[in-house]
């Protein structure tokens, strides 16, 4: 009987494609590996989901190669991907890829063959030049075309490839590898005594160079390169001449990651007080169980929930277990790190999206290898392969970053992480000071405990919020910020305390508008204001990336007054420098922190004492812990709200929530400024009173009878076309198509887009409120159906139009 692989490839149709495996591979086959198979015309990598002896209908090609000895995929990720695909309706294959680091992914590489059946003697000159040298260099296609760019052969070469005396190629391309460097050892027979009786023999020259390198590096070995210190006697000459004297020679090591220079002391863990030991407590009783549980760890914020993660983590990982801490993006500061550093040391692994393949590469293989046993990252490092998965945390469980939005696999990380610990009888702890309404719902219902710490440890108190309604401070305004809060940061700095400030959102204040017409420009590519940028003098759209340089005039009615309105934090740091010119100030933002380690650094100087205000977008609201800041204040509290979605008070209750927490973190009270020209929003009340229990009743009142999650499930349909009219029409028919599916769940739209327009498509919208309470494969049945007559009845006469499913888009 033969053997039969179904593989998954990295591409958006759902569906798996079955090859037989031939006689001498048949030993070797396991799930989860990547197989070189035949696909269309040519060869494809993808990754074996099943192992079976069902021979198909069809007449099955042979599996070519199997590229990896060991799965690199376990059964338990198989697993989850496999639930991903299904209840977020994207591929297997496409799934898979999201989970696998790059060097382990379906990557391939085009090379040029000459076939044998070419005489090169029949060529003119120039291609004669090009088979030579394809004949002395393997190269890639890319590399080849690099080489002979301005030389006039890429075009001879076109001309190969049509003749096909030159074929293309592709093979896998398995070669990322994990970085390496020198570590110098002694050479074969010697050793810290040879050199010594070497160094005193009465021949030996001990001023030269190389001999007193010798007698400094006999106490030093082994000894990495990067540890060389740069003005050293050990240069290249010395240890060339120690190698070629054979007194030492050199091993290829790992590199060691960035994080192993922080400091490591498990001994400094903290005793936790009374509330926090009452939530541990519960939390060690289902980890001792070994049973999946989850909790909710609703504790305001500096109550010490990040205490809590560690004393779980701990048995955990004494327990043998392995554990995944998943945190926003922009909260995996080095700040957080190194708390968990400090009590965990090279357990860890940090994975972020600033990482290098190589690191991603080297972080994947140490946890699957089980090295190490911790995980720490944003949303996609729910996919570590972290072996005997003991606990999954999610910390600020509410955050939007974890759930993805483009491309597939449109998963969200809480769900994800759910079904992760279910599938580990692993127990999983949702933190945060402002539980979504989804997680608040789960706790309504039983599905998960809810734990809570409700004041903040020792002394520290909640910051007083102070609300100041901008439309009564137009008289008493120092630039952007009204007198009270002015006043309040300069006995702050008196007093030399430290300062935070929030501006919502980079670039999007400050945009151009005509003083005579009122016109804002707007961007060619999408329907969206063009940001100014004062430092390049641009007005940009940050969607599609479009710029261009500052208008003179207006481009509806002519006129030059054209002003520039609002500000980026940019402006508001010069603002800063001229109120408070003794401060110094530092600004957080994406702008400022792309560089790596810039990050680090800000923060580093900040916590340090070196800056006395720190000034930033969203990126300050998150987790920052400095116990002597005791002024925070929200320049424009009312830029979320403008946002169009039903979520947008949500979203500005927890901005404001979160940021105010910076505040009076230490013994010092604190007090938090919200500027706004809507103080009676409840967002604002709510955020006042620190109530996230009346903000979410309010909140939950208003979703229930417009039928808003937790109490359904949105699923939206994005289609998008060059074509307006196609995509409007296509849209009509995908909603009669849904209604004849599921009669019974409501269909919003179709609408254009929040942005109807991007990237020169036409974006519209449909919105699909289903039972909350369905699972993954009545989901996927449900959008099978409704995909097929898109397929059949809809798809061929709007060609141009694409259809995304996204489930979960809105929560
Ligand atoms: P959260 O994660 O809930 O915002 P943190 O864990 O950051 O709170 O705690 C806030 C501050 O209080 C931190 O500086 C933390 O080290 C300190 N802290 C919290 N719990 C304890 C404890 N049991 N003993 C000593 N310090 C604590
Ligand atoms: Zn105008």
């Amino acid at each position: 009987m033969s053997t039969f692989v179904d593989v998954a490839l990295p591409a958006a149709v759902r569906k798996q494609f079955t090859y037989y495996v031939p006689s001498p591979l048949e030993a070797s086959v396991q799930p989860g590996q990547r197989v070189w198979i035949p696909f269309r015309n040519y060869y494809a990598i993808g990754v074996i989901v099943y192992i079976h002896q069902q021979k198909p209908s069809f007449k099955t090609k042979p599996v070519r190669q199997i590229l990896d000895e060991e799965p690199i995929l376990s059964e338990e990720l198989l697993n989850l991907t496999e639930w991903i695909s299904k209840f977020y309706y994207s591929s297997w294959g496409e799934t898979i890829q999201a989970v696998l680091p790059a060097g382990l992914n379906f990557v391939s590489r085009k090379y040029l063959k000459i076939p044998e059946s070419v005489n090169p003697e029949k060529l003119n000159s120039d291609e004669q030049e090009i088979i030579h040298d394809l004949q002395e260099n393997k190269s890639t296609l890319d590399e080849a075309k690099k080489r002979w760019k301005g030389t006039g052969l890429n075009k001879v070469f076109s001309g190969l490839l049509k003749k096909k005396v030159v074929e293309i190629w592709e093979e896998p391309d398995l070669k990322v590898t994990v970085a390496t460097e020198r570590e110098w050892i002694w050479a074969d027979g010697k050793d810290q005594k040879t050199a010594k009786a070497f160094l005193e023999s009465e021949e030996t020259n001990r001023e030269l160079k190389w001999t007193s390198a010798l007698e400094e590096l006999s106490e030093k070995l082994p000894i990495r390169q990067s540890a060389i210190p740069e003005d050293s006697v050990f240069t290249s000459y010395t240890l060339k001449k120690l190698q070629d004297e054979n007194w030492i020679t050199f091993r290829e090591v790992e590199k060691k990651t960035e994080i192993e220079h922080l400091q490591y002391d498990p001994g400094s863990i903290k005793t936790l007080n009374e509330d926090q030991q009452h939530a541990f407590q519960k939390i060690s009783d289902s980890l001792t169980q070994k049973e999946f549980a989850n909790y909710l760890l609703f504790g305001i914020t500096g109550s010490g929930k990040t205490e809590v993660y560690i004393h779980a983590l701990k048995q955990v990982v004494e327990s043998g277990k392995g554990g995944i801490v998943l945190v926003p993006e922009i909260a995996l500061t080095p700040q957080t790190v190194s708390r968990f550093y400090k009590i965990f040391g090279d357990k860890i692994a940090v994975l972020h999206s600033r990482m290098t393949n190589r690191e991603r590469l080297r972080a994947w293989k140490d946890l699957n290898s089980g090295k190490k046993s911790i995980a720490i990252g944003p949303r996609s490092a729910i996919f570590a392969p972290v072996q005997n998965l003991g606990l999954i945390i999610l910390d600020e469980e509410h955050d939007s970053s974890y759930k993805q939005m483009d491309p597939a696999p449109r998963y969200h990380a809480r769900e994800t992480a759910i079904v992760r610990a279910k599938m580990n009888d692993a127990v999983i702890i949702m933190g945060s000071a402002t539980p979504s309404m989804q997680a608040l719902n789960m706790a309504a219902k039983g599905k998960c405990d809810l734990l809570e710490l409700k004041k903040r440890h020792a002394e520290a108190v909640l910051p007083e919020v102070k609300i100041l309604d901008l439309k009564q401070y137009k008289g008493a305004m120092r630039g952007e910020l009204a007198v009270p809060l002015f006043m309040a940061m300069e006995e702050a700095l008196k007093k030399k305390e430290q300062i935070i400030l929030l501006y919502n959102r980079r670039g999007y204040a400050s945009y151009l508008q005509c003083e005579d017409c009122g016109h804002i420009p707007q961007s060619p590519e999408c329907s969206v204001s063009l940001t100014y940028h004062k430092r390049k003098n641009l007005l940009m759209d940050h969607y599609s990336g479009y710029s261009r340089r500052k208008d003179t005039h207006c481009e509806q009615c002519g006129s030059p007054n054209l002003k520039i309105q609002g500000s980026g934090t940019q402006n508001i740091e010069e603002q800063l420098e001229e109120l408070f010119p003794e401060a110094n100030i530092i600004r957080f933002d994406r702008d400022s922190t792309s560089r790596k380690g810039a990050h680090e650094r800000i923060l580093n100087s900040f916590g340090d004492g070196d800056a006395d205000i720190l000034i930033g977008t969203q990126l300050v609201a998150k987790g920052l812990d400095f116990p002597n800041v005791t002024v925070v204040g929200v320049i424009n509290a009312d830029t979320e709200l403008a946002f169009p979605s039903f979520q947008a008070t949500e979203r500005m209750y927890q901005l404001l929530s979160q940021v105010s927490g910076r505040s009076g973190r230490g013994d010092k009270p604190g007090t938090v400024f919200l500027q706004t020209r809507q103080p009676e929003n409840p967002a604002i009340q709510y955020a006042k009173e620190h109530n996230h229990r009346g903000f979410a009743r309010q909140e939950m009142e208003f979703r229930k009878p417009l039928y808003y999650p937790p109490y359904s499930r949105l699923i939206r349909f994005e289609l998008k076309s060059s074509k307006d009219h196609e995509v409007n029409m296509a849209a009509h028919a995908l909603k009669t198509s849904i209604e004849r599916v599921v009669p019974e769940a409501p269909v919003l739209g179709p609408s254009p887009g929040a942005i109807p327009w991007m990237n020169k498509k036409f974006i519209w919208e449909l919105t699909l409120k289903i039972d909350p309470e369905k699972g993954a494969n009545y989901i996927e049945l449900l959008l099978v159906r409704v995909m097929k007559v898109y397929e059949q009845d809809i798809k061929g006469k709007f060609s141009s139009v694409r259809v995304n499913v996204n489930v979960d888009a809105i929560q």
